[in-house]
């Protein structure tokens, strides 16, 4: 199993290495920004895992990041636990106001960490896939890995069978290329977002008379929609 990847923001470099190192020694795989702007620009490379937000930060604090990330479509879902020394009732409240999945008060036990973090990151677990799905006459079966549109079997490469899988599980509504990279490829540090485009083209090869039923959506990105005659 892959291992999670953890963003750590946190200022003091003392407290980021401890929970960096227990993090490492117990399956996940750390990573740490000093501040909101650097830790933008990791989740702008890659989505992590879960993020552990300090409260305290220079600069923009974790209260208002949280808030900006559940704003952006693209980390809207994006697990967050704060990290707060301040232990009062009202503060608890407003960062999970701000959209945090779950906080920690300093100074925290490893193991009391630890459980906090798996129970978000199980809380959040990918959604498991459907065995079969259907929109109109098409149909993606997962067991035996086959698309067939009105009952006759297509020939689907494995990235365009994932990618089909997905829009098809969310059928009707928009995708970004980016939330499809996210959702279908996962960690997309090395890929454009011109790729999604070059699986859509293949994706409609193959669906033959049933490619419009992937819709461009000028400025958004794209949707499989039954609501098309082909
Ligand atoms: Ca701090």
């Amino acid at each position: 199993m892959k291992k999670p990847r953890v963003l750590i923001v946190e200022d003091e470099s003392s407290i980021a290495e401890l929970i960096a190192v227990n993090l490492r020694h117990n399956g996940f795989e750390p990573i740490w920004s000093e501040d909101g702007a650097s830790a933008q620009r990791e989740i702008d490379a890659a989505l992590p895992d879960l993020v552990l937000l300090d409260w305290m930060l220079p600069g923009q604090s974790g209260l208002a990041l949280a808030r900006q990330w559940r704003k952006d479509p693209r980390t809207k879902s994006m697990p967050i636990v704060m990290l707060t020394a301040r232990g009062d009732e009202p503060d608890k409240v407003s960062g999970l106001d701000a959209g945090a999945d779950d906080y920690i008060t300093k100074p925290f036990s490893t193991q009391e960490m630890l459980a906090r973090l798996r129970a978000v990151l199980r809380r959040r677990a990918p959604e498991t896939v459907t065995e079969r799905v259907e929109v109109g006459e098409l149909v993606l079966d997962n067991a035996t890995h086959r698309v067939t549109w009105q009952g006759t079997p297509l020939k689907v490469g494995p990235t365009e069978f994932k990618l089909l899988g997905y829009l098809m599980q969310h059928a009707e509504r928009v995708h970004s290329r980016s939330q499809l990279l996210d959702k279908v490829w996962g960690d997309h540090v090395y890929i454009e977002e011109r790729t999604v485009d070059v699986h859509v083209k293949r994706l409609r090869e193959s669906l033959g008379t049933a490619a419009a039923m992937v819709e461009t959506v000028r400025g958004a990105g794209y949707r499989l929609t039954s609501q098309v005659t082909v």
